[in-house]
């Protein structure tokens, strides 16, 4: 870290999922010499995925992991630095932004392009986290496909469940939402779809109490939280945890706006934020569709919104020189 301590960037890339290198690979080929920092989870929310089938251009499918090296290397290959590391601070205050990486070095961006993600919520319990990737997921559309004609369960009440519920009844046989309570939070549309799927039941005030299975998911215990009555679900095959998505926004919500759960909002279609030379892009402010392409998409466009902004700068610049 000690070659960039103290120096000054064009852009600095805030986290390394498909938004993030993405951004950096057009950053890259634009000359702007982006420096990324890849954030605790290297590759973003894809390295917990086995194979992606819905990215295009891999007609085979390609493993996540695999998938985000791929991106890696080819922001590399036009000169991205991409570098393990946490921006831990930013000092919003001046330009070029002042920020702290791993609460110990300082450097200057002009530009920062904010691509740090959303994280899914998961429940806590053991036998969830030890399964995730051999049958507990949180999202049906990366995992849904592979559990054609099982029995899948469906944690939470909320639109994202019913979503997840009713996408996973053209694949799976049966689909049973688990919802802590009697009543759905997810809107009356949704709900009506759901209640009208001969494919999914619901089980109410019902809570995940167990995974069983070592390396593929072999039933659930669940329990009803009125009655304390515990029952196993001997023939479910997989698990999708759908209680809500967390956007890892915490540094910067004090200084831009987001909304009610954390998502920064952008000015119209860019990925403009509040603050001059900050972009935002993929699934930080993305409430709605939060895929790799998607998130590839406002990357790209961070990108092109952040070197139209430093042009722009460098000729204000020549004309005050004047
Ligand atoms: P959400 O609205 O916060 O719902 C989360 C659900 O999970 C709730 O039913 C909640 O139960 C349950 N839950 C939370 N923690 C739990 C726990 N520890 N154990 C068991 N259950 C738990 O989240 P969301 O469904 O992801 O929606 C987030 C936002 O995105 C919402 O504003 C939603 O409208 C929006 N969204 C919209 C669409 C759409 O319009 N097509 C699709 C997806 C999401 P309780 O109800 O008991 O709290």
């Amino acid at each position: 870290m000690e070659d960039i301590a103290g120096k000054t960037f064009d852009v600095v890339v805030v986290g390394s999922g498909p938004a993030g290198l993405t951004a950096a690979l057009y950053a890259a080929r634009a000359d702007l010499k982006p420096l990324v920092f890849e954030g605790p989870e290297p590759g973003g929310q894809l390295m917990q995925t086995t194979d992606v089938e819905n990215y295009p251009g891999y007609p085979e499918g390609v493993l996540g992991p695999k998938m985000m090296q791929d991106f890696r290397e080819q922001a590399e290959r036009f000169g991205a630095d991409c570098r393990y590391g946490m921006v831990t601070d930013i000092d919003f205050g001046s330009r070029p932004y002042k920020l702290t990486i791993d609460e110990e070095n300082e450097l200057f961006a002009k530009a920062i392009i904010v691509s740090t993600g959303a994280s899914a919520k998961w429940l806590g319990l053991e036998s969830e986290q030890r399964m995730r990737g051999k049958g507990v997921s949180a999202c049906a559309t990366c995992d849904g496909a592979f559990f054609r004609d099982q029995h899948v369960v469906v944690v939470g009440g909320g639109d994202t469940a019913m979503e997840e519920a009713t996408f996973l009844t053209k694949f799976a046989s049966k689909v049973t939402v688990l919802h802590r309570r009697q009543e759905l939070r997810a809107s009356k549309a949704l709900q009506t779809r759901a209640f009208n799927d001969e494919k999914i039941e619901f089980l109410w005030d019902t809570e995940l109490q167990e995974v069983l299975g070592e390396q593929v998911v072999d039933g659930v215990k669940v329990i009803n939280n009125e009655t304390g009555d515990v029952t196993t679900l001997e023939d479910v095959t997989g698990v999708f945890i759908a209680i809500g998505h967390k956007p890892n926004t915490d540094l910067f919500k004090e200084v831009l706006t987001t909304d009610e759960v954390g998502y920064i909002v952008t000015k119209g279609k860019s990925t403009e934020t509040d603050l001059e030379g900050i972009f935002a892009c993929g699934d930080a402010m993305d409430p709605t569709y939060r895929q790799a392409v998607t998130a590839a998409g406002t990357g790209c466009r961070a990108a092109l919104d952040a070197e139209r902004f430093l042009a722009e700068e460098e000729v204000k610049k020549a004309v005050a020189a004047e």
